[in-house]
């Protein structure tokens, strides 16, 4: 079986699964969604927000692009798919948590940090560039820092980053301000497989607290 008709086959386990033992949940999710967060992640495969966070159909309102960036109401073009998701998430849905969601091993990133790999690559330049301001904190690394310490200050400073941009809309702004909207940066370590989230009292991510319960071991 290749690798389309597995994706198939993998719809019915889904509808098997999921949509035929919990039919009152989805004929719920017919009528309305109701999601509480808006998480923006990256493309990347590796890097799912449902999954990772362990989310049903109806509860995160996910949107995907290189990187996980946020452009500023300086930067959003006209028509931006981005901020258009993110209007719709705000004033409609009015989710009341925004998550971007970075990780390791970000090949937006990358790109962002060896521009001659991606500079005949007008698009994932010209998306990627968005993040440039996080190639400033590689200024608190010395030279001698390894290549993923380096990439991985960047990659916090690209969430951290697209975190400020959403300020720049007022219409963000007023409901964090007001407290109806809350703020959140993650990121996740692929390696790890750990979840890392942004301290402001620390400046730093810091790993989640929780832990899977160890076996008794009476
Ligand atoms: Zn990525």
């Amino acid at each position: 079986m290749d690798n389309f008709h597995q994706l198939l086959q993998g719809f019915h386990n889904f509808k098997q699964k999921y949509f035929l033992k919990e039919r009152e949940y989805f004929e719920s999710l017919e009528k309305s969604q109701n999601p509480k967060t808006l998480v923006v992640a990256c493309c990347d495969s590796r890097v799912d927000p449902a999954i990772l966070l362990h989310c049903k159909p109806g509860e995160l309102f996910v949107i995907r692009n290189v990187a996980a960036l946020i452009p500023s109401s300086d930067q959003a073009d006209s028509p931006s798919a981005v901020m258009a998701a993110i209007e719709y998430g705000v004033k409609h849905l009015s989710v009341e948590h925004i998550v971007v969601l970075g990780h390791s091993r970000c090949g937006g990133i990358h790109g962002l940090m060896h521009p001659e790999t991606i500079c005949n690559e007008k698009y994932i330049w010209q998306w990627v560039s968005i993040a440039a301001p996080a190639l400033d904190r590689l200024d608190d690394l010395t030279d001698d820092e390894p290549p993923e310490v380096r990439a991985r200050h960047c990659e916090e400073g690209a969430v951290l980053l697209s975190l400020d941009n959403l300020l720049s809309y007022p219409w963000i702004s007023s409901k964090v301000e007001e407290g109806s909207l809350k703020l959140h940066a993650l990121y996740y370590d692929l390696g790890e497989g750990e979840l890392y989230r942004f301290s402001p009292e620390k400046e730093d991510f810091l790993p989640l607290a929780l832990k899977t319960p160890k076996k008794s071991t009476k």
